[in-house]
C-alpha cells in the first residue's frame, strides 16, 4: 500500500443516473467557439472550410456537481454562464474515426463552462493563455452523468435561465463540429481515456451573473443542471 505525506485529495467524480456507482473523471476537455452564432458574438466567427476545431482543458479539480452553489470567484467583474452539452467517454480512444466515434461514448450530461470573461478576453486579445479566465475554481459544472453507450447525439434543444429568465436557447443540431467530428479530432492528441470529459461548447445567449443568481439549463434527452452563484471571495 502506498503512503503518502498526506491525505490525497478525493478522485472527482460524478453521479451517473440509475447506478450506485459513480464515474471517475479523468481530464476535462472544451472546445471553443463551436455554436456559429456564439462564435459572431465573441467577434471571431468560424469558417469551417478553412479552421479546425480549437480546445483548452481546466483542472479535473474544478468540477463542481449541479444543485451546488458556488462562491462568485475573485479577480472578476464579468462571470459569465456558458450552457454546454457534455460527452463522457467510456472507453480508450486514439486517432478514432468519426464513423467510429459512438463505441467509446458513455453517456451525456448538462454542463456549465463557468468563465472570468473579462480576464478571458484579454488573455486573447494579448495572446496569452487562458487559464486565468477558465481554469477558474469550481467552474466546471456537471450534472449526473446519463448513460446512453454507442448513441450519438445530434440534435436537441439546449437551454439556460439566469433567475427563470431565459438566456440561451438552440440546438445541438447547430454544433459546427459535432459530437463525431469532436471526438475524431481531439482523439489526434490526446488518448481518450475512460473518465474523461469533452465540453461541447456554447451557444449565443452569454451573460454575466451575480451573487444571488440562480441558472437553470437543460438539454433535451439529457437532463437539466442548477447552479446558485453564492457570494463573493
Ligand atoms: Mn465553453
Amino acid at each position: 500500500m502506498t503512503s503518502y505525506l498526506w491525505t490525497p485529495p478525493p478522485a472527482p467524480s460524478l453521479p451517473v443516473r440509475g447506478k450506485t456507482e459513480r464515474l471517475p473523471v479523468n481530464r476535462l476537455f472544451f472546445v471553443g467557439r463551436n455554436y456559429h452564432a456564439h462564435a459572431v458574438e465573441m467577434g471571431k466567427p468560424v469558417d469551417k472550410s478553412v479552421e479546425r476545431p480549437f480546445y483548452f482543458t481546466k483542472s479535473p479539480q474544478t468540477l463542481l456537481e449541479s444543485g451546488a452553489t458556488m462562491p462568485y470567484p475573485s479577480e472578476t467583474k464579468n462571470f459569465h454562464f456558458e450552457m454546454e452539452l457534455v460527452v463522457a467517454i467510456g472507453k480508450p480512444g486514439f486517432r478514432v474515426k468519426a464513423e467510429d466515434a459512438h463505441q467509446i461514448i458513455y453517456g451525456y450530461a448538462a454542463g456549465l463552462d463557468m468563465t472570468r470573461r473579462d480576464l478571458q478576453l484579454v488573455a486573447r486579445d494579448k495572446g496569452r493563455p487562458w487559464d486565468l479566465g477558465k481554469d477558474v475554481e469550481h467552474s466546471s459544472v456537471c450534472a449526473e452523468i446519463v448513460p446512453m453507450p454507442g448513441v450519438v447525439i445530434d440534435h436537441g434543444e439546449i437551454a439556460l435561465a439566469v433567475n427563470g429568465e431565459t438566456k440561451q436557447r438552440s440546438d445541438v443540431d447547430k454544433l459546427i463540429w459535432n459530437v463525431r467530428e469532436i471526438i475524431a479530432d481531439l482523439s489526434l492528441f490526446y488518448h481518450l481515456q475512460p473518465g474523461d470529459l469533452i465540453y461541447t461548447g456554447t451557444p449565443e445567449g452569454v451573460g454575466a451573473v451575480v451573487p444571488g443568481d440562480r441558472i437553470s439549463g437543460h438539454v433535451a434527452g439529457v437532463g437539466e443542471i442548477t447552479l446558485d452563484i453564492g457570494p463573493a471571495e
